[in-house]
């Protein structure tokens, strides 16, 4: 008796609901947007700003997973770095650090009273090995008695690039780290300020540190974090205009000693030199992720290519009035549901066999797009749901492209290819 009442409720269902219908987006069904709205001038594809992740769309901004590798080197004694074990582990404790440092990314101190919120960056590292035979972790150990130390006064080595020439590996995909020493000489000079210090040269970092095995692995993992700054093209923020609003000029104070001008609030900041340098700005995670975004980017080449697969578990959702202001790369399908709109207004990059699905009452604005595989794949194209009068739409405003389609799409082109 149970059985044959939901059988007629679920007949009563079906009669109720007009068919779905769904269709593949041709080129006649896209129309021409009669009045366009102005998109902000600060917000184009090459505005920092424009990449800040957009926590109210989840996976529109995906996380950004940065290879990396650590060589620690030593002289041929072997006494004077992290060696063997403790080595693995120690880096294996920096880069932990140093990630959960950027995760927890703090409010900045200045300019004082700023209300500027703190973004999680959405990018971390990660230990990647050249080879995979299971034995490589991506930590390497040299004992070099001429290469192995990092001077940064007086006789300066630096800037020098010969340690990387002879020991970097996989550079051209991989950010290699030196983890190296200040000369023992230059240590036991009086004049000599053996404090952490590093520099950035290309896809390689140089660190200069001082051994101590009582030292915590979280020691250095500012420093870290303030090189990989670099190499994503960041700059000092105390000294410069380093193209940002949100990272006021400042006397670049080590800490606060009460004494002008570093008396009372201090810069907090990841390119300042200071006690903490746990804050990026929103206009810095802006900047880094426009780097990354950029194809053929040194930045984006170091990423781990997570945007060339769907996984479902990373579909986006567009239930309301959204634009997709910088460059994206989806790893996911695309819904626009009942009551969303979505413009989308750079390059978007849709995952292997993935679908932009727009459903009945939803509306996508093609303006300046180009919708791609950024691997060089098929993506399955723009799908229209249809119920009854009811079904999605597809406007375009400024010339767009869609591209990478087994079955091509042309009504304008000459878009943004950021
Ligand atoms: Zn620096």
């Amino acid at each position: 008796m149970v059985k044959y009442s939901v059988g007629i409720l679920v007949l009563f269902l079906f009669q109720c609901h007009p068919k779905m219908e769904i269709y593949l987006l041709k080129s006649e069904m896209i129309q021409k947007l009669n009045n366009p709205t102005e998109i902000n001038p600060d917000l184009n594809c090459l505005s920092n700003l424009s990449y800040v992740p957009d926590t109210s769309v989840v996976f529109a901004d995906t996380k950004k997973i940065i290879r990396m590798n650590i060589h620690f080197m030593n002289n041929s004694r072997r006494n004077e770095n992290y060696d063997g074990e403790k080595g693995i582990e120690y880096a294996k404790y920096l880069i932990y650090h140093a990630n959960r440092k950027l995760a927890f990314n703090k409010k900045m101190n200045l300019p004082i009273g700023n209300n500027n919120p703190a973004y999680n960056p959405l990018y971390e590292y990660v230990l990647t090995p050249l080879k995979k035979d299971g034995v490589d972790e991506g930590i390497y150990f040299h004992y070099d008695d001429s290469l192995y130390y990092y001077i940064n006064e007086g006789k300066r080595n630096n800037y020098k690039r010969d340690v990387i020439n002879k020991y970097a590996v996989g550079n051209d995909t991989i950010l290699n780290v030196f983890y190296m020493v200040h000369h023992p000489d230059s240590i036991r000079s009086n004049t000599y300020s053996a404090s952490g210090s590093g520099i950035a040269l290309g896809t390689n970092i140089k660190l200069g540190t001082t051994y101590n095995q009582k030292d915590d692995p979280w020691l250095y993992a500012s420093l870290l974090n303030h090189e990989v700054g670099h190499v994503m093209g960041l700059n000092h923020s105390w000294n410069t205009n380093d193209g940002c609003d949100d990272t006021p000029l400042n006397p670049n104070c080590w800490a606060s000693t009460g004494i002008d001008p570093c008396d009372g609030i201090i810069s907090n900041n990841m390119m300042d030199y200071n006690t903490n340098q746990h804050a990026i700005s929103p206009c810095q995670i802006g900047k880094i992720r426009k780097n990354m975004s950029k194809a053929n980017s040194l930045q984006r080449k170091l990423l781990q290519k997570r945007w060339c697969k769907t996984d479902v578990h990373k579909d986006v959702f567009i239930r309301d009035k959204k634009t997709f202001h910088g460059a994206k790369d989806l790893e996911g399908n695309l819904h626009i549901m009942e009551g969303g709109e979505l413009r989308i207004t750079c390059r978007l990059s849709m995952p292997e066999n993935s679908e932009i699905i727009v459903n009945p009452g939803g509306l996508l604005i093609l303006d300046g797009a180009t919708i791609h595989n950024d691997c060089g794949k098929f993506w399955k194209g723009i799908k229209i749901v249809r119920s009854g009068k009811n079904f999605g739409k597809v406007y375009y405003g400024k010339p767009s492209n869609l591209e990478n389609l087994e079955i091509p799409i042309s009504f304008e082109t000459e878009s943004n290819k950021l």
